[in-house]
């Protein structure tokens, strides 16, 4: 089974799939647990060249390329033999990420994330949970930390607003797999709901 998280910066989506696969692995399941951008070798350079150095290095359509680059080598590489070893992937973020970051946020691009995503990726998660959360504390949070990965964070309260709310768009346009947890609780309410969820959907 392919599970991803998503939800906007400072959401706590990273906290919830570490839970997630603690869970899973009380109960005696086999996890890997992997994130993006990055999670195989080839993708984590990728993941360098795109969060690191000067943010207008790349355009918009350059960006969406490296992204779909590294999901590419993350699904050939770490995704598809793990589930095929019949293994429970957790994927913090997964392609609704970039359909929302590059294909929303940096430009109107999303038919060609789409259609990059057709031909190079063609897998969906079996179950996504959206971690929804009041952008002003989201962004909170984000700031909280102290990361080298600056770039993307320093977004602002309104495009954190848009970003909450294309999160919720995308919730509903892929409903059969997502699923919207409410973010602005304590970390064990959070993944209380979450492990309930994943319990059910799993059988
Ligand atoms: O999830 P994580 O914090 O590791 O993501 C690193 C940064 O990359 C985030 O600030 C996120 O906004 C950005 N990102 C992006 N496009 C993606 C995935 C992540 O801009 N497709």
């Amino acid at each position: 089974v392919f599970i991803t998280f998503e939800g906007i910066d400072g959401s706590g989506k990273s906290t919830q799939a570490r839970r997630l696969a603690d869970h899973l692995r009380a109960i005696g399941r086999d996890v890997v647990l992997t994130r993006e951008p990055g999670g195989s070798p080839g993708a984590e350079e990728i993941r360098r060249l795109v969060l690191e150095g000067d943010p207008d290095r790349w355009s918009a359509e350059t960006e969406i390329l490296l992204f779909t680059a590294a999901r590419r080598d993350h699904l050939e590489k770490t995704i598809a033999p793990a589930l095929a070893a019949g293994k429970a992937v957790i994927c913090d973020r997964f392609a609704d990420s970039t359909r929302l970051y590059q294909g929303i946020t940096r430009g109107d691009l999303r038919g060609v994330v789409d259609q990059l995503h057709a031909l190079m990726i063609g897998r969906e998660p079996d179950l996504t949970f959206i971690i929804d959360m009041d952008p002003a504390l989201g962004l909170a949070r984000a700031k909280g930390r102290n990361g080298a990965e600056e770039r993307f964070e320093d977004f602002g309260e309104a495009l954190q607003q848009k970003m909450r709310a294309g999160f919720l768009d995308l919730a509903r346009e892929f409903a059969d797999r997502c699923v919207v947890v409410d973010g602005n609780r304590g970390i064990d309410a959070v993944a209380a709901d979450v492990a309930r969820l994943a319990d059910g959907r799993l059988g």
